[in-house]
């Protein structure tokens, strides 16, 4: 992960997009902010894009704005950054977890399984960039009566059958923070929606609970989207094709060379992954790891700790995991983004090879 920009070219773009916001001076809600808003809900297919200062708030303040709080519970994934469980906790309302999928996508039927009289919604995360199995999720919701929310802090511009992330369910949640596809030089975050109601909550939510700039209509936060973030959000729109692009080219050759070691993401032509992350099942993972940064590939376990394990929830954490216990142990993730060429590719590829050929047991 390397976050430096080395082209000349984009840093000019970049900076040229900071130096409009300073010469206009609307730093705070410019119109570059409400600019960003509608080229990102127009992009996914939705009627209102609320700009927050990071997913984490986005999730948080969209959970607020669909009413949920104490007392209720929110079925979501085992597996996902922290981030996610925090939102659904600070609302006050009590966080499941759900099991995984070999895909690392939240399990369907475990979330069926795990429905009461006090669920109220259902937030799965769309990890590592690919989207989750949406068309069960949305009957589940639908059939139980229950909010849909999509964290799809991973997956900016990832498909599901033809439909983009973020267009699904209640209420959608970006991240555009620096490690993220669509990615800000610094914290910034997305909600999407098609309801008005939700829509006029959250902008109240994110300036202090106020409408019309000064009156209170309920606490609220200070959560507003920086103008000089969306100004450079704005540039960096338009080279998200060619990144995934090569992500997917990068994807591709892991998926060949490597499905004879380990468990590959699925993937096809077809396939509307985006590969935030390009993760494999592997056994011996650890040996492995090891065995990659001796030669110099760095490698990342995306998340070593399960959410309902973390300290903060681990003594009251309630769901079901035990697929996501076997296989977090095994997950690793390797190198990719836009800073790879082939030759590294395939070193990565021959390095792993080398390993279980060798000297895995
Ligand atoms: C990054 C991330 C978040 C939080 O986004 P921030 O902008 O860092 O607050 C939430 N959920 C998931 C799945 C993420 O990857």
């Amino acid at each position: 992960m390397n976050l430096s920009i080395p082209s000349e070219d984009e840093r000019k773009k970049l900076l040229d997009a900071v130096d409009t916001v300073f010469k206009h001076g609307m730093l705070v809600l410019g119109p570059e902010v409400e600019e960003l808003e509608t080229k990102i809900a127009s992009f996914c297919g939705r009627k209102f894009g609320i700009g927050v200062n990071s997913g984490t708030d986005a999730l948080f303040l969209g959970l607020k704005s669909l009413g949920i709080g104490p007392g209720d519970e929110v079925i979501t994934t085992s597996l996902s950054w922290i981030a996610t469980a925090n939102a659904i906790a600070l609302t006050g309302a009590i966080p499941i977890f759900a099991d995984v999928q070999d895909d690392l996508n939240i399990d369907a039927q475990s979330v069926e399984r795990l429905i009461t009289d006090n669920t109220k919604a259902l937030l799965p995360v769309h990890f590592n960039g690919k989207v989750c199995e949406m068309d069960e999720l949305t009957a589940i919701a639908e059939k139980h009566n229950l909010k849909l929310i999509e964290d799809a802090a991973q997956a900016f511009s990832a498909r599901y059958k033809d439909r983009l992330a973020g267009s699904f369910g209640d209420i959608a949640c970006f991240s555009m923070n620096p490690m993220k596809i669509f990615a800000g030089l610094g914290e910034a975050g997305m909600i999407l929606t098609d309801s008005v109601e939700i829509k006029d909550r959250l902008l109240s939510l994110r300036y202090a609970g106020t409408v019309d700039r000064e009156i209170c209509v309920e606490p609220g936060y200070n959560s507003r989207l920086d103008t000089i973030q969306a100004a450079m959000l704005l540039k960096r729109f338009g080279r998200l094709d060619k990144l995934i692009k090569k992500r997917r080219e990068i994807a591709n050759i892991y998926n060949k060379k490597l499905h004879d070691f380990a468990l590959t993401p699925v993937n096809s032509e077809s396939d509307g992954h985006v590969y935030y992350a390009y993760t494999i099942i592997a056994d011996d993972r650890d040996s492995l790891k090891e065995f990659l940064e001796s030669e110099g590939i760095e490698t990342k376990i995306r998340h070593p700790v399960l959410m309902p394990q973390q300290p903060a929830y681990k003594e009251n954490a309630r769901g079901e995991f035990s697929n996501a216990e076997r296989v977090v142990a095994k997950i690793l993730s390797l190198p990719i983004g836009e800073h790879l060429d082939r030759d590294d590719i395939d070193f990565v590829c021959s390095s792993i090879s080398d390993f279980y050929q060798k000297y895995s047991n």
